[in-house]
């Protein structure tokens, strides 16, 4: 056991839309390259550890998502104290922002690790998504399914700029980053689906990575850019 450890956060709330697939991903690319990582799920009932190099946290419906935010605790605040990097994906990103109001109306609070805040949009987001990054990895791809928009603060920057899709819905940006903090509404699973974006976050912990084959992703990816949907 050891090496890189990867949280996945509330995988039981925050797991409706298959985005536990980013953690395989990201083991995957460790393990094929000798790198040895361990995964761990935090559990509702359980506290987050704090000791862990990448965290991720994904998806969820409103009710799922209230909860959630309830038991994530002070341990991912001092684990991105230490430097370890969060993904968080559409209800998790949403989560890591400063408050968020349902579509019910109800406003809750976030966890303040990004300076971003969420409104419900005039109508769902529904669809595919492609995204031109701010940080140096290929074109995004993915899918987005969400009420919430999301406004950036001064503190957050955009992870890239939709060119199709919604994203964050209040511009034409998606996302946000935040040191090593990212939020996204990318689905897909994200890092599955975007595997230079997955190195990008394992380099933070492990430094510069040797390629590897990715036949199966570059075809999973032009499918989705070719996509008429
Ligand atoms: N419940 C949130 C929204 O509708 C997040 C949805 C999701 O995680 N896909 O905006």
């Amino acid at each position: 056991m050891g090496g890189v450890i990867v949280v996945n956060v509330l995988p039981r709330l925050l797991g409706t839309y298959g985005d536990v697939g980013n953690e395989l991903a990201l083991l995957h690319r460790l393990r094929a390259r000798g790198i040895p990582a361990e995964g761990v799920h935090v559990e509702p009932g359980e506290s987050v550890p704090d000791s862990g190099d990448i965290y991720l946290l994904g998806g969820g419906e409103d009710r799922a998502q209230v909860l959630a935010s309830r038991m994530i605790g002070a341990g991912l605040a001092r684990a991105v104290s230490r430097n370890a990097v969060v993904l968080a994906v559409c209800a998790g990103y949403q989560i890591l922002g400063t408050s968020f109001t349902d579509s019910g109306g109800a406003a809750h609070s976030g966890l303040g690790l990004l300076d971003v805040e969420t409104r419900p949009l005039p109508q769902r987001a529904v669809g595919e998504m492609v995204v031109e990054p701010a940080v140096p990895v290929g074109t995004l791809v993915g899918f987005e399914n969400h009420r919430g928009g999301t406004t950036l603060g001064a503190d957050a920057q955009p992870l890239g700029w939709v060119t199709k899709g919604v994203g964050n819905g209040v511009s034409s940006s998606e996302g946000a980053q935040q040191g090593r903090v990212f939020g996204t509404y990318l689905h897909g699973p994200a890092l599955a689906l975007n595997p230079d974006f997955a190195d990008h976050l394992l380099s933070l912990v492990v430094g510069d990575l040797p390629p590897m084959d990715d036949g199966y992703e570059v075809r999973a990816r032009a499918h989705r850019l070719s996509s008429p949907v």
